[in-house]
């Protein structure tokens, strides 16, 4: 060996070594969203909730998705076309698997929050040590956790024990950390983009470019292209009785929230939308109200009560079929089923059954569209997408409202009330529309567009 390649090999021992410590720390990749979901729905069998292994596997496989979302929609505005329709339809694939993950999750936490302190706390805290501290996470995950946090805390926060309150303490620090990441990225974007009171400075969002890049490069876009996907053809078809917004008069817009009731977000969205009085459609996931039995019978589950609170407040509930399933895949007797149970579900909570539906992603053919004809239902799609579930970053979510707003100047908005976006720039989006001159109307129970501007 020549003096010359000694400091070489001693470099390359280096990295190696730094390499393989950083091997060792290294998780293993995540398991696919339905395969946590099958396996937490196994579990959910059991009168006990899973341990930490299948819930941190759960979480992290939840983290995955969130991030393939953000490098599908990260250069939004550069896509066009087909390729925008190819990344919303991976994108809807995607957000479909997580779907299942995060109703199973969600029921795993809220079982493992009702169990007694000594059961309950060291899987919690072994869940927030991973949140808080794991050397896989990036900063920006945090944002990622903001959910299953809030859902923790909604289950938590009636324990007043000393243990009880501990819990409650560290998730609200968690909750406060990921708000200050948030309160960083949104201060970013607006700097860049503008925000209210003041205007784009322009330059870059660092921080966010930064994120996104290190995602990039774990998961390649190309790659991400290539998965599996679900159309969404969001026209309402000719002749067929659709109500898809475009028909609306002039500046009038509808809001509509979907794949609710969820336990913590569908209050706070009706407290909002009550306070500024604008009515609103919502569109229910049948078994997030309940089941119906062996027997046939109708068995509401706890979360029916937030739609009941709906219906009392005067919003106008519809029916997002039973599973959230592809539709346009389903015929016959499943299909059937996917409208019949929720219709029925929605027909046992008092004055919650209307004649709206809507086709989970906008995904129906004419046949589908005719299997609602024997329930006497007709189809409410939307032109004006918050893609809310696939960006976290508020401010960016108005903005895309708006700009599609301007475009359309009229129409129906989709949000939904199984994430804390839409609480959070509705605030924001609905004084500045009304400056604009725009009215917030609702459909009745018919379909029938309703302009009073308050219920
Ligand atoms: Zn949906």
């Amino acid at each position: 060996m020549t003096h010359k390649a000694l400091p070489l090999l001693l470099l390359a021992l280096a990295v190696g070594g730094v390499w393989a410590i950083r091997r060792q720390q290294t998780h293993p990749p995540a398991q696919p969203p339905l395969v946590m979901a099958a396996t937490l729905a196994d579990a959910a069998a059991h009168p006990e909730p899973p341990g930490t292994g299948p819930l941190l596997e759960a979480l992290r496989s939840d983290l995955q998705v969130h991030r393939q979302l953000i490098v599908l929609f990260a250069d939004e505005s550069a896509l066009k076309g087909a390729e925008r329709e190819r990344a919303l339809a991976v994108g809807h694939r995607l957000h479909h698997e997580r779907r299942d993950l995060v109703h199973q999750l969600n029921g795993a936490l809220t079982r493992l929050a009702a169990l007694p302190a000594a059961q309950r706390d060291p899987v919690v805290g072994a869940l927030l040590d991973w949140m808080e501290a794991d050397p896989e996470l990036l900063e920006l995950d945090r944002l990622a956790f903001r959910d299953s946090l809030r859902v923790l805390q909604k289950s938590l926060r009636q324990d007043t024990t000393p243990e009880g309150v501990r819990l409650n303490r560290r998730l609200a620090r968690d909750l406060a950390e990921a708000d200050r990441v948030e309160a960083l990225v949104e201060a970013e974007y607006q700097r860049v983009f503008g925000g209210p009171g003041h205007p784009a400075q322009g330059g870059q969002r660092e921080r966010w470019n930064a994120y996104v890049a290190d995602l990039q490069h774990r998961l390649p876009l190309d790659t991400l292209l290539k998965g599996a996907a679900i159309p969404s053809p969001a026209a309402g078809l000719a002749g067929s009785g659709e109500i898809d917004g475009t028909g609306l008069p002039a500046k009038v817009l509808v809001l509509s929230f979907d794949d609710g009731p969820h336990r913590v977000y569908t209050e706070e969205i009706k407290a909002i939308l009550e306070k500024e009085h604008v009515p609103a459609l919502f569109f229910e996931v049948g078994r997030n109200l309940g089941a119906q039995d062996a027997s046939g019978r109708i068995k509401l589950g706890p979360l029916a009560a937030f739609t009941e609170d709906l219906v009392k407040g005067g919003f106008v509930v519809g029916n997002h079929s039973y599973t959230h399933a592809q539709l346009s895949k389903e015929t016959g007797a499943p299909l059937d089923l996917e409208i019949r149970e929720t219709d029925q579900l929605l027909r046992a909570i008092p004055g919650a059954h209307s004649q709206l539906f809507r086709f989970p992603y906008g995904a129906r053919t004419p046949l589908q569209l005719q299997a609602l004809e024997a329930y006497h239902l007709r189809s409410v799609l939307w032109n004006i997408d918050s893609l809310d579930w696939a960006d976290p970053v508020p401010s960016s979510v108005a903005d895309r409202v708006l700009k599609a707003i301007a475009h359309e100047q009229r129409g129906i908005i989709l949000f939904h009330d199984i994430h804390d976006r839409a609480g959070k720039v509705l605030p924001v989006l609905i004084p500045k529309l009304r400056a604009e001159g725009y009215t917030f109307a609702g459909l009745d129970t018919e379909g029938k567009l309703r302009l009073a501007d308050r219920p």
